[in-house]
């Protein structure tokens, strides 16, 4: 699909939950936009992530509760806009004699999250009564001690990518798939902008550019002139498998009985095989080329290990039907990977940041769940460098319609 115009207010690089969230909160602002995704919409990180809508209980243990507060926020927002899309579901923390969390310290944590999301019975959480834990889809009891239950949810990543950019698009935004950037140069006025678009170069003119690449961001400043400053990342790759298996009761948040890492098993309807089992995550440091990124056959048997434990009549070897790796952008240097901060960093270059020049910002990290959040921030400190536009909507009442496939 040819684009309309040349000349844009903003163009976005990237087509994750993050470009078209800056999208829709500049569209909505009065602004004029174009994304350009190099491959699909959300065919990246935006669809490999473990699709849950949450604050990040384990998040609180390190102290990030500001983040954990925000994501709740916007839990509840994305509840009311996209009810398709966003559900709750019954999440089960099953404690055992072994695990390195006790059930005050989960009791504990449980009843900060219920606060930080407002109280209320829909946020509730309780110890189940031990005749009920033969209802937990074969749960391992050997050892168990409690089991709580609490709220949190799910979505479908790529799908929610998918309607944000619709709604985007009701507004006036354009999109432009399989459509690299190549080169932005910084004019006194302009980002001039070329970008190679089904085989052919193309170029077009904007005030702003919002660098929304994911894994690639730095790559993507390496294609601007002059270069802005970058900061340094670690990439840690995450794997999912989906297994042919399936959980009615809820999603189990388990320890892994090898590392002690949190892992999601979340019952998941598959297109075409239906009901299944999505089961993440894996921390592994990752060098190479983002688009590269795979599962590793050590991360397949880690993850069946802890399933396999939890789950002893329904894991074994075959019962993977696909596995898929994303890889998430946290802050650069030594540290346990669990532990390092979620948050989203969003940077201007300096000297950018100094003139009334146009400038390039780049969004590092994130959460889905926060996309709109971040979105709005992101053309908080771009709105003064673009000219007066008339509003034409507000994020926080935009309808998310899922896209027919
Ligand atoms: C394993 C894992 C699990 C996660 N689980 C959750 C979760 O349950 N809940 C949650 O809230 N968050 C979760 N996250 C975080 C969340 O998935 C990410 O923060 C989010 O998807 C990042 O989106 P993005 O738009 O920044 O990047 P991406 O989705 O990677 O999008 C970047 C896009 O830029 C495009 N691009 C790159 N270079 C160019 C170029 N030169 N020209 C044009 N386009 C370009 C790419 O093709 C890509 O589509 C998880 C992350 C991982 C890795």
């Amino acid at each position: 699909m040819g684009i309309e115009r040349n000349e844009f207010d903003l163009v976005v690089v990237g087509g994750g939950i993050h470009g078209v969230g800056v999208a829709q909160a500049a569209v909505a602002a009065g602004f004029s936009v174009l994304v350009l995704e190099q491959g699909t919409l959300a065919c990246a990180t935006s669809s490999r992530s473990s699709k849950l809508i949450h604050g990040g209980l384990r998040y609180l243990e390190h102290g990030q509760i500001d983040l954990v507060r925000e994501c709740l926020r916007e839990r509840s927002l994305l509840l009311k806009l996209a009810p398709e899309l966003v559900r709750m579901r019954r999440f089960y923390i099953p404690i055992y004699k072994n695990s390195t969390r006790n059930r005050f310290t989960i009791a504990s944590g449980l009843a900060l999250y219920s606060m930080l999301a407002g109280g209320g019975k829909d946020v509730r959480f309780h110890r189940l009564p031990r005749r009920q834990w033969d209802s937990l889809d074969g749960l391992n009891r050997e050892g168990l001690l409690s089991v709580f239950q609490y709220w949190d949810a799910q979505t479908d990543d790529r799908a929610l990518t998918q309607a944000v950019m619709a709604s985007a698009q009701g507004l006036g935004a354009q999109l432009q798939e399989d459509a690299e950037l190549l080169q932005a140069t910084i004019a006194s006025d302009r980002i001039q902008i070329r970008y190679r678009s089904h085989g052919e170069e193309r170029h077009c003119l904007a005030r702003a550019m919002v660098n929304a690449a994911g894994p690639w961001v730095n790559r993507v400043l390496g294609r601007v002139s002059p270069e802005p400053v970058s900061l340094a990342f670690d990439m840690v790759q995450g794997t999912h498998l989906v297994l042919d298996a399936q959980l009615e009761k809820g999603i189990y948040y388990l320890e892994s009985p090898r590392d002690a890492r949190p892992t999601f098993a979340i019952p998941w309807q598959e297109k075409i095989a239906g009901d299944s089992v999505l089961l993440g995550t894996t921390e592994t440091r990752y060098q190479g080329d983002p688009g590269e990124v795979h599962p590793l056959p050590e991360e397949q048997a880690y993850l069946l290990e802890t399933f396999s434990y939890y789950f002893p009549d329904r894991g074994g070897e075959n019962i993977v039907s696909r596995a898929f790796a994303g890889l998430r952008v946290l802050p650069a240097g030594d540290g346990g990977l669990g532990a390092k901060t979620r948050d989203t960093v969003l940077h201007i270059d300096n000297d950018q940041a100094r003139t009334d020049t146009p400038c390039v910002l780049t969004i590092y990290g994130g959460k889905l769940t926060a996309y709109r959040a971040t979105a709005e921030k992101v053309m908080a400190l771009l709105s003064s460098r673009l000219p007066p536009r008339r509003k034409k909507g507000d994020t926080r009442e935009l309808r998310l319609i899922p896209v027919a496939s």
